[in-house]
């Protein structure tokens, strides 16, 4: 595991958020010391975190611009136990501004973050829906991408153009960015389409593809609206197993470097047999601290 993650996919509503925040969550978990960096106007992790994104003084926004350092625009995250550094709409004017200066504007989170690198095991960074000055700063600090995406038609579009910025970026002005993987999101594996797409994924990435697919949980779409992150919220639904998986997933890989994946089968985590709705909630509520996790495997 690196330790700057971008999740970046300029397909908008693939699940960004919910993984950055979840993932967040779930690394801290495992006693992971975790920053988690909204860098997305729209100020969704913020929320989902639990953080009102207007009532912050010191934003993401200020940290781009040089006018406090990251450390001054941190706060931490009650149902989390990590620190967020929030974002709220003044970060389009940041993104303007950025693009009016003409050096060094790509590596303002870069340099920003470099006084805090060490104080984290692992520093998540959502990025915006859009290949803008925004998600180009998250790819210049980071040290690998991770992209969260729906496996479905036009999923396979926008990656490609996804991977031809990575590979610009790659080498041009940060060569060490890495692939960390692709996530299968929202997976839904009695759709037919879905499991075609999915299949095609492995077939051209392999193993850079995550075993772990998180399924389509209404747990997981509900958490934000508590602003907490879902393992505050039903620790024992699908969708907060699944993020745990994914961090065990990672967690292994990066100390096993090399160690075979899992074979991959598609109709698990989710079950045809327990169809995710409204109606159907995936277990009663559960306290809203969690017990530290035994990390489930990822779904075989
Ligand atoms: P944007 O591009 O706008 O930033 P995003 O890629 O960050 O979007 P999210 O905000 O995480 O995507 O998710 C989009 C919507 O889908 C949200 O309403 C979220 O609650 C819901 N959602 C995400 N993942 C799941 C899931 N696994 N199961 C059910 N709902 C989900
Ligand atoms: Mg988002």
């Amino acid at each position: 595991m690196k330790r700057v993650i971008a999740l970046a996919n300029q397909k908008g509503g693939v699940g960004k958020t919910t993984t950055a925040v979840n993932l967040a969550a779930s690394l801290t978990a495992t006693k992971r010391r975790v920053l988690l960096i909204d860098s997305d106007p729209q100020g969704n992790a913020t929320m989902g975190c639990g953080i009102d994104k207007h009532a912050q003084s010191r934003t993401s926004c200020d940290v781009l611009l040089g006018d406090c350092s990251a450390v001054e625009a941190l706060v931490a995250v009650e149902y989390g136990g990590f620190m967020l550094m929030p974002a709220n709409q003044d970060l389009t004017a940041a993104e303007v501004r950025l693009l009016t200066m003409t050096v060094g504007r790509e590596f303002k989170l870069r340099n920003a973050l470099a006084p805090v690198r060490e104080d984290f095991d692992v520093i998540l960074i959502d990025c915006p829906p859009s290949l803008n000055m925004l998600t180009l700063n998250a790819l210049v600090a980071a040290d690998s991408v991770m992209v969260p995406m729906q496996c479905e038609y036009y999923a396979l579009e926008g990656l490609t153009a996804l991977m031809q910025t990575i590979e610009q970026i790659k080498e041009s002005i940060n060569p060490a960015l890495e692939i960390e993987g692709l996530l299968r999101t929202m997976f839904d594996p009695r759709n037919n389409l879905a499991n075609e797409v999915s299949a095609q994924l492995l077939e051209h990435f392999g193993d850079k593809v995550f075993r772990t697919m998180i399924p389509r949980n209404v747990r997981l779409a509900e958490a934000p609206s508590f602003g907490k992150p879902v393992l505050f919220h039903d620790k024992e639904s699908r969708g907060a197993l699944a993020y745990l998986a994914l961090a065990g997933e990672m967690i292994r890989r990066d100390e096993l470097p090399g160690a075979p994946v899992q074979p991959d089968t598609p109709d698990t985590p989710d079950s045809p047999d327990t169809p995710d709705s409204p109606d159907t909630p995936d277990s009663p509520d559960s306290p809203d601290t969690p017990d530290t996790p035994v990390l489930p495997d990822a779904p075989v």
